[in-house]
């Protein structure tokens, strides 16, 4: 009888096996380390860096309570219901609009556009839909982990561009795709790129990369994924035009979302595409969820319908300049000495830390934890492994007070660690 054999406990204390039972898939997925340290940056004194999510104290808490009321009590025939899986066309027209007036984007209709549950849900149906075992991507040393995480689930390989000021180096990339194979060419897909104020790096690609790469699509015919979540960021310097808008949806697809901009609780994405991309992007997303959640959609829609969503980003980014101007003279006053760069961000929530070889971020984090104070090590964003000397650090959430206390307390544990690991020459 069943209750005889329940006694046999496994690991865990649970009865079945399941590790037995895992998919190659999910055994080779390991935890994410920026989930682990974040842990304990919550402890109380400590300082984090770490951190890679907007202000709370920043979302329009009080409008999209009102407006969620309202759309639960008076649109629930919609709002509480299944949806299309393209996603609410109230929405669409909403953001097509938004499109046209901020990034001068004329032409698009409701099949050019599919919503997703945030930007993550479109990384992983562009991945399901395009990538096969052994299909090549080319990304950027570092690059953002959620796309890397999304695509590693299709067992790509990845070709690896470094990021330079003007953000990805074309040039190192059009030698690269020379030197693949026809038969390799063939199975190159897509560039997935972090255009504006690059998460990890904080950089931004050029106009004339974005020219390049336009022309590298054409000349090794790849169509390029340009993920966009901060170009509305911009706090300081001119709006540099999408590759999207420059190459058009033959070339380019676009993704957004409203998790920078609004609020990533409700979980909104979207992807502007070429409709052949977006129907089968939509098959795809079917046996995923069905659809995106009706209830946000509806409430982002009567939001950007009753508010300009970047007027009211105006003072968010107003604190974000301030913050990272102080973070900048931070920098200067206690990193100069120690043979340290970084980026100076013109927008979005990171700059980027590159310390002489011999340090490693990682291991050096173990004293940074002594102090206090928490980065994330850049070996993270790395798919070869590599950037042991680099980290990330973002001024978003932390105070002015704190960041000004947080870069001594870096450079405390730097030369501590210098003290301890690196050898004297
Ligand atoms: C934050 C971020 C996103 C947003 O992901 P969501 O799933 O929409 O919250 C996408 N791409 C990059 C590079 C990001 O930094």
């Amino acid at each position: 009888m069943w209750h005889d054999v329940a006694i046999y406990y496994n690991e865990g204390g649970v009865f079945m096996n399941y590790k037995s039972k895992l998919s190659k898939l999910a055994e080779g997925i390991t935890s994410s380390i920026i989930r682990e340290l974040l842990k304990f940056a919550s402890e109380p004194g400590f300082i984090s860096f770490g951190g890679g999510v907007p202000d709370p104290e920043t979302f329009p808490r009080k409008e999209l309570a009102e407006i969620a009321k309202e759309v639960i009590e008076k649109e629930y025939r919609f709002s509480l219901q299944y949806g299309t899986t393209e996603g609410d066309p109230l929405l669409k027209a909403q953001y097509i609009r938004y499109l046209e007036r901020w990034e001068g984007l004329k032409g698009l209709t409701e099949n050019n556009l599919l919503i997703t549950v945030g930007s993550q849900q479109a990384l992983d149906l562009i991945a399901r839909t395009f990538l096969d075992e052994g299909s090549i991507v080319a990304l950027s040393l570092p690059a953002y982990l959620g796309a890397v995480s999304a695509f590693k689930m299709r067992n790509p390989r990845f070709l690896t561009v470094p990021l330079s000021e003007d953000g990805m180096e074309t040039e190192i990339l059009e030698k690269k795709l020379e030197s693949l194979s026809s038969e390799e060419l063939q199975r190159f897909k897509f560039v997935y790129t972090v255009p504006n104020f690059h998460n990890p790096a904080g950089v931004t690609l050029s106009l004339e990369r974005r020219k390049h790469l336009l022309e590298l699509a054409e000349r090794f015919d790849f169509f390029i994924v340009e993920d966009d979540p901060y170009g509305a960021l911009r706090f300081e310097g001119e709006h540099v035009p999408s590759i999207f808008k420059l190459g058009g949806m033959d070339r380019v697809v676009l993704l957004n979302t409203f998790s920078k901009v609004l609020s990533p609780g409700l979980r909104i994405g979207l992807v502007i595409a070429h409709e052949s991309v977006i129907s089968r992007l939509v098959r795809v997303k079917q046996g995923v969820d069905l659809c995106s959640p009706s209830l946000t959609q509806r409430i982002a829609a009567r939001y950007m319908e009753r508010y300009d969503m970047l007027a009211k980003l105006k003072e968010t980014l107003e604190i974000y300049r301030e913050k990272k101007d102080v973070m900048m003279k931070a920098f200067e006053r206690h990193l100069s000495d120690i043979g340290a760069r970084w980026t100076r961000p013109k927008g979005g929530l990171f700059s980027w830390i590159v310390l002489p070889e011999d340090f490693d971020t990682l291991e050096m984090l173990e004293i940074g934890k002594e102090h206090k104070i928490l980065w994330i090590p850049g070996s993270a964003f790395h798919v070869d492994g590599s950037g042991q000397n680099t980290m990330r650090v973002s001024y978003c959430l932390p105070s002015k007070e704190e960041i000004g206390e947080g870069v001594e307390r870096m450079r405390r544990a730097m030369e501590a660690y210098k003290k301890a690991k690196v050898p004297s020459r």
